[in-house]
């Protein structure tokens, strides 16, 4: 779906198509370096990082594992309920992998810290995370975000797997939502 498609739905475009691809190939060139002879398992953080994980893990130039859960977040509104329960584990065991969740968005923080710590729980090798986007109170939290493809204003943001009511997902960009969609 394209801008056209939602124009009255946007207030502005705050991360192009062509910028999020450009930057996950950096991303991706970063990670292929950083694990370079070793084990790599993504864990992809349903639905949002669902964009993610697909372009992500084509820009790299190695084999993967990829695996899924599912955490609750958001709801149908805008605010973060700092609240995470699982909805979807993890298929396999992940002792002694080397884990990379992705990521759509770090907001509060409070929902990758708690994943983070979760898995760390598991007897992993390693746990770093890559989220596609920041927020400026992430910094606010314990959550070392390893790899970050772009740090945004605090506006509720959608497309590229963001979602508002589970809409807007299949946007190839990221947009601010307009005011007047949830006001
Ligand atoms: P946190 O726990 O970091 O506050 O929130 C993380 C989760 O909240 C994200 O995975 C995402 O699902 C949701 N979220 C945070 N900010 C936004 C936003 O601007 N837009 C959308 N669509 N979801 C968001």
């Amino acid at each position: 779906m394209d801008l056209e498609a939602v124009k009255g739905d946007i207030e502005r475009v705050i991360v192009t198509e062509e910028q999020l691809q450009t930057r996950i190939k950096e991303l991706a060139a970063q990670v292929d370096k950083d694990y370079e002879g070793k084990d790599l398992l993504l864990v992809g953080v349903l639905k949002g990082a669902v964009m993610a994980v697909a372009d992500f893990s084509r820009a790299l130039q190695r084999h993967i594992d990829m695996d899924w859960m599912a955490v609750s977040s958001y709801g149908s509104g805008t605010k973060s309920s700092g609240v995470v329960r699982i909805l979807k584990d993890l298929d396999r065991d992940i002792t002694g992998r080397n884990v990379l969740i992705i990521e759509d968005i770090v907001d509060s923080g409070l929902t990758l810290s708690w994943l983070k710590a979760n898995l760390e729980s598991r007897g992993v090798g390693s746990v770093e995370i890559l989220s596609i986007l920041r927020k400026p109170d992430a910094a606010k939290v314990e959550v070392d975000v390893k790899y970050v493809g772009f740090d945004i204003p605090k506006d509720f943001v959608i497309g590229y797997g963001l979602d508002f009511d589970e809409k807007y997902r299949n946007l190839p960009f990221i947009g601010v939502l307009a005011k007047h969609m949830y006001e």
